[in-house]
């Protein structure tokens, strides 16, 4: 298959603003994949190789990839560094030397058109798969060479999407549920066969494989997939509620109440003496975590196991238990070594997925606790979290006060009743969040999307004043605006608004976003925020639940104020329509109570 046809999806995609032209034309692409290859046009179009999870990456800097573009085209290095300053972007530039150098003469646009091979999916990606795989000494050039021939037989615009690839900047804002969806329609056999094809990618998120089982064995195929370890499974989360009282109404009138932990959520995956941890977004943070890793080998009893926790920050001098934000420094590698000293981690664990062959996630949520404590040889440092059974509000209320004394950020209430299965990559009621937080008059903080910015005045002038903040619609697969949010930053963070979100631009507004206001500068959906706000109001300007629950209008938040950047969410991960929702009618349950 050409290449070139996945380029022309690209530029239809990249050039719409409806978002079902967008899937209508990954459909259309779908279509025609021979299914031997399904996986590769997946990941290409994703914008890399393999999922996320495996970690595997180009190691080729901008800088390299510019030699290559210099060797390809027949030009230097400093040429190649004047264009890109001319365009913008490496890949911009390289598709205007290409073309430029395939008209500058007649003889050598002949000859170049006539030696070149046009590339298909297949090279396309086996190359690129051999750039990621070169290690060792020399690898460097050989990335560089291979890369240089792919752009010898590139069309400009192959070489602006190639490249783009290369450094991680595809972003076509295709989403994980945007191709669940074109796979659903290219390929499902009826109603049914999107749940089915969502139930295995919430446990086993390798959209390449999916497609792959279902192109060649049919919706039967992806039946077949089970829980691997080594393969994340998406977390399940919860739902919120303000009042003890409405939290045991909901859950039975008796639940488990947990310690809500403010870390990082780990999944463990233990193989024998092989470890591997993932993130909430499912990536591999193994290395980021080595004492971790350490205890997950050292004190999980069974020989393959996933098991669930979170991960917290201690003071090892008090015991203390440190905020999240202390974590974020393993981030950066060169941090690992002395953030492991100077913080070493806990881990608090709290849900078994998989123990020995058997797969949990259907069993009650007291049968899976119980098989993880049997696995677990507990220390100081690694224990399941505390927790108690409740059965009125007084009780939950009591741990609760316990919980904050301790240092933690709330509650996690769980459902015990014979349902209350694993549900993997699911929001419900089953799992209950009771924060407290002084700060705000929202019963919780929300994570919103940016779609986009307005340029600000005065002492902002040249900077962003206000960013363009939506909610995720699952159902729908898009982002709807909720607020503008323009205060909590600090004169830093404002500084650097524009640099950041650079990458992100695009010219028009993107078909995954709904907006009524017209921004100044539009993004790609991509980074998450943490807001507060006063309290959520109709508002005939933001386009979340709009007419849901007055004709005419949406729901907006008051004064909403930022709080923190959250990348380890992904704006799927985002705070839902359909939560701000009942995060209006529980504020509006409580001034009904109040008056
Ligand atoms: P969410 O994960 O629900 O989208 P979030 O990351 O903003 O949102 P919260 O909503 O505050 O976090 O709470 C959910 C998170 O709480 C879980 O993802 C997990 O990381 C953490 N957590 C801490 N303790 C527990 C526990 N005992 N059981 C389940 N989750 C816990």
């Amino acid at each position: 298959m050409k290449y070139s046809v996945l380029v022309e999806t690209y530029e239809k995609i990249e050039s719409t603003t409806k978002r079902t032209e967008m899937t209508a034309y990954l459909v259309a692409l779908l279509k025609i994949v021979p299914p031997d290859i399904i996986d590769k046009v997946i990941y290409l179009t994703q914008g890399k190789l393999r999922p996320d999870y495996e970690g595997l990456e180009f190691g080729l800097a901008e800088k390299l990839a510019m030699k290559a573009v210099a060797q390809a085209v027949g030009t230097s290095l400093k040429d190649v560094a004047a264009v890109v300053r001319k365009f913008g972007d490496l890949g911009s530039a390289a598709e205007h030397l290409l073309a430029h150098k395939r008209s500058v003469s007649l003889f050598d646009f002949m000859g170049g058109e006539m030696k070149r091979e046009p590339l298909s999916v297949e090279r396309v990606y086996d190359t690129l798969m051999k750039i990621a795989k070169a290690a060792g000494e020399g690898a460097q050039d050989t990335k560089v060479t291979l890369l240089a021939s792919l752009l010898r037989d590139a069309s400009p615009k192959e070489a602006r999407y190639l490249l783009r690839i290369i450094l991680g900047k595809l972003r076509l804002g295709v989403a994980d549920m945007t191709i669940l969806e074109a796979l659903a329609i290219a390929y499902g056999s009826g109603k049914g066969s999107r749940a089915i094809i969502e139930r295995a990618y919430n446990i086993y998120p390798d959209l390449g494989y999916i497609a792959k089982m279902l192109a060649s064995k049919g919706i039967d195929g992806v039946k077949q997939i089970r829980i691997t370890v080594g393969v994340p499974i998406m977390p399940m989360l919860a739902e919120r509620l303000r009042t003890p009282e409405e939290i045991l109404n909901k859950l039975g009138g008796k639940c488990v109440v947990e310690y809500k932990y403010d870390g990082m959520r780990i999944q463990a995956h233990k193989k024998g003496s092989e470890v591997m941890l993932f993130s909430r977004r499912l990536e591999n943070v193994t290395h980021y975590f080595p004492d971790a890793v350490e205890l997950i080998k050292r004190h999980i009893k069974a020989q393959e196991a996933i098991v669930e926790g979170e991960c917290v920050a201690v003071d090892p001098d008090t015991g203390e238990l440190k905020p999240f934000q202390e974590l974020m420094h393993r981030r950066r590698k060169y941090e690992v070594k002395k953030a492991m000293e100077e913080y070493p981690v806990s881990l608090f664990l709290f849900d078994a997925l998989y123990i020995d062959g058997e797969d949990l996630t259907l069993k009650p949520y007291p049968e899976r606790r119980e098989h993880l404590s049997k696995i677990v040889k507990e220390t100081e440092r690694i224990r399941l979290a505390e927790y108690r059974l409740v059965s009125s509000p007084r009780e939950l209320e009591e741990f609760f006060e316990q919980a904050i004394a301790d240092g933690c950020e709330g509650v996690m209430c769980k459902a015990i009743t014979p349902n209350a299965i694993y549900q993997s990559g699911v929001r419900g009621f089953l799992w209950i969040k009771y924060k407290r937080d002084y700060k705000a008059e929202l019963a919780d903080t929300v994570d919103l999307v940016a779609v986009g910015a307005f340029w600000g005045r005065g002492r902002r002038a040249g900077k962003y004043g206000a960013l363009l903040m939506a909610a995720y619609d699952p159902e729908n697969d898009v982002f709807r605006t909720v607020c503008k949010v323009g205060s909590g930053f600090t004169d830093e963070e404002l500084e650097q608004l524009p640099e950041m979100f650079k990458p992100y631009i695009i010219d028009h507004k993107h078909p995954r976003v709904d907006s009524k206001m017209e921004a100044d500068v539009w993004f790609v959906p991509a980074i998450v925020m943490e807001i507060t706000g006063a309290e959520i109001t109709l508002s005939p300007l933001h386009t979340c639940a709009w007419g849901s629950l007055k004709e005419g209008a949406g729901l907006a938040i008051r004064f909403p104020r930022f709080l923190r950047f959250r990348p380890d969410k992904s704006p799927e991960e985002a705070t839902t329509v359909h939560e701000i929702v009942e995060l209006y009618k529980s504020q509006r349950k409580v001034i009904a109570e109040r008056a």
